[in-house]
């Protein structure tokens, strides 16, 4: 049975090198079909969804990850982001019709990767920014690891329309000489998995198919889904954002103030009723 809207962590049981399987349908579908998306931008999305849930996969503290490549090009902004209960969200801005290419460098120009993380509980917020030299998302990510964690990874990604599916390969941070040296070898052999086998193998052939000479561990396969994080209180914030003088600006022209969220499209209104209990600090709920 083929799993899907699930990753799942493994370790080479004599190496130093683990690796993290992942293979979306619904919660893909769910986030691509909120926005219209053209096939290369849904694709594009596919893969950064794919890398954040990968590079979340063996956090030790429970946090979320948030990716956003942002740039000066037709495509200004990719975000994905990745719960510490892996709910997923992402959107894409971009002058659609200018996208032709999946060249992640050429479509944003001059553009960076923005990684944040933040802990549920303590600790500090962190933040790293790399600038876009690679042509794929996941070439940038193993870029990003190269140079921030000296940690050799490879990231292998690929969506269409109906799925998105991902292997990540990393050496461990307490690493040995032999499994920086195996890991060339495993990080070929993950190159060879093809779009095909993606599709239509589980997660257990698929590593005995690419690495049958190595002795696994498998743990337990998570769940995905889609969540956002949006709620009536960070709509009535947007409102609070706005300022009093110009929310009521809004209000002598408009019935109401629609605020909708970007990335799941729930939208609330708020009547000039509303506006002015909100400024008047009363809260409350309206619809
Ligand atoms: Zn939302």
């Amino acid at each position: 049975m083929i799993e899907f809207d699930v990753c799942q962590n493994f370790i080479f049981k004599d190496l130093a090198v683990r690796g993290t399987l992942v293979r979306l349908k619904d919660s893909y579908q769910t986030i691509t079909h909120q926005h219209h998306y053209p096939a290369v931008l849904g694709n594009l999305l596919g893969e950064g969804l794919l890398g954040v849930i990968l590079m979340s996969s063996f956090l030790k503290q429970r946090g979320q990850l948030t990716l956003e490549f942002q740039g000066e090009g037709d495509l200004s902004l990719l975000s994905a982001r990745c719960t510490a209960n892996n709910e997923i969200r992402g959107l894409v801005r971009a002058s659609p019709e200018l996208i032709s290419t999946k060249n992640l460098m050429q479509a944003l120009q001059n553009g960076y990767l923005n990684l944040t993380y933040e802990p549920e509980q303590m600790g500090e917020p962190y933040q790293s920014i790399i600038e876009v030299t690679q042509t794929s998302i996941a070439k940038n990510l193993c870029e990003y690891f190269d140079r921030s964690e000296q940690l050799p990874t490879r990231f292998v990604l690929f969506s269409d329309l109906d799925m998105a599916a991902g292997l990540m390969l990393q050496v461990l941070p307490v690493q040995e000489g032999h499994s920086r040296e195996a890991f060339g070898t495993l990080a070929m052999l993950a190159e060879t998995l093809t779009p095909e086998e993606f599709k239509t193998c589980d997660f257990p052939t698929i590593l005995r198919r690419l690495f049958h000479e190595y002795e696994l561990e498998l743990f337990p396969a998570k769940p995905i889904h889609f969540g956002c994080n949006c709620s009536f209180e960070r709509m009535q914030n947007a409102i609070l954002n706005i300022g009093e003088e110009e929310a009521f600006d809004i209000l002598e022209t408009e019935p109401y103030i629609e605020i909708t969220c970007e990335f799941c499209g729930r939208s609330q209104m708020f009547d000039a009723d509303a506006v002015e209990q909100l400024f008047d600090g009363l809260g409350g709920k309206y619809h």
